[in-house]
């Protein structure tokens, strides 16, 4: 059967807070805008993010956010850097969504209300006629020459000179985390460092840890090995530690074999 063709000038692949604001950008440039999301509806993840509250940035500046990224702050700083904390808080006001931090330091929408923040992306996209269209699995790139020239799923083909891969990570699958972002990536040769878990718990191998669920440590300075630490509230679970504390740190943890 012969696939359905689309034409366009930029395709994102996923409509989560990334691809949203990508198309958002690209659209805001003039160009024909798709986005092509695998689940049915947009922002699944987003709207569970902070409990439902969506935690959307914090106070830090440029330079003391990287830091927070530890290993990876040369990668995030860039990035950072071209759009601060400040300048994401001023986007969002100009969206309609005043945002407060209730303890002076994160961020959320006055409302308190995550699915605001995906509706006013969403308002944004549709004012700017970005296309998005729902379950719609991209499987495969297609490349000319080196170049990334579309994209395709079972039944359509996008032909489009700019691919934005926006596919979110590896967790959460129900809310799309399916890891194809890794594999379309593969498709255009570029290297995958090993996937590993970061904000999360962490299992005890000692026995006395998982007998305390619920106990919580206010402000704890959590030591691993000499290498990581982090500090806040600690909490104890039936499976081992998690908190503040413990989640800054997982990602650093995980790495280590
Ligand atoms: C419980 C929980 C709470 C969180 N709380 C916060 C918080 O308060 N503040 C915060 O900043 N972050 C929070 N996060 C993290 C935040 O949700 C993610 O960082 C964010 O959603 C990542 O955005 P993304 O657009 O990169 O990816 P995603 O939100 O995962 O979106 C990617 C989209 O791509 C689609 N997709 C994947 N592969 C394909 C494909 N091949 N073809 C088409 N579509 C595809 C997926 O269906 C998905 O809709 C939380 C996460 C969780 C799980």
């Amino acid at each position: 059967m012969q696939k359905k063709l689309i034409t366009c000038d930029c395709l994102v692949i996923g409509a989560g807070p990334a691809g949203l604001s990508a198309a958002i950008a690209a659209a805001e440039s003039n160009l024909s805008v798709i986005i092509a999301e695998y689940l049915p509806s947009p922002g699944r993840k987003l709207l569970i993010s902070g409990s439902g509250k969506c935690n959307i940035t914090n106070r830090l500046l440029p330079e003391e956010f990287a830091q927070r990224f530890l290993s990876n702050f040369r990668f995030v700083r860039p990035a950072i850097f071209d759009f601060p904390p400040e300048d994401l808080r001023n986007s969002f006001d100009r969206l309609g969504v005043p945002l407060v931090a209730p303890d002076g330091f994160h961020f959320f929408p006055k409302s308190m209300c995550a699915k605001d923040v995906l509706n006013a992306l969403l308002d944004r996209c549709q004012t700017l006629k970005v296309k998005i269209i729902p379950n719609c699995a991209i499987d495969s790139l297609q490349l000319h020459n080196g170049a990334i020239c579309g994209a395709s799923t079972s039944t359509q083909s996008f032909e489009s000179s700019r691919v934005i891969l926006a596919c979110g990570g590896m967790s959460y699958p129900a809310l799309g985390g399916r890891g194809s972002g890794y594999k379309l990536s593969q498709q255009a040769n570029h290297t995958i460092v090993l996937p590993v878990p970061a904000l999360v718990g962490l299992k005890s191998a000692e026995a006395w840890a998982t007998k305390l669920p619920g106990v919580i440590l206010a402000d704890s300075t959590v030591k691993f090995f000499d290498c990581y630490s982090g500090r806040g509230e600690l909490i104890f679970t039936h499976s081992g530690v998690s908190g503040p504390a413990i989640l800054d740190i997982s990602g650093q943890v995980t790495t280590v074999r």
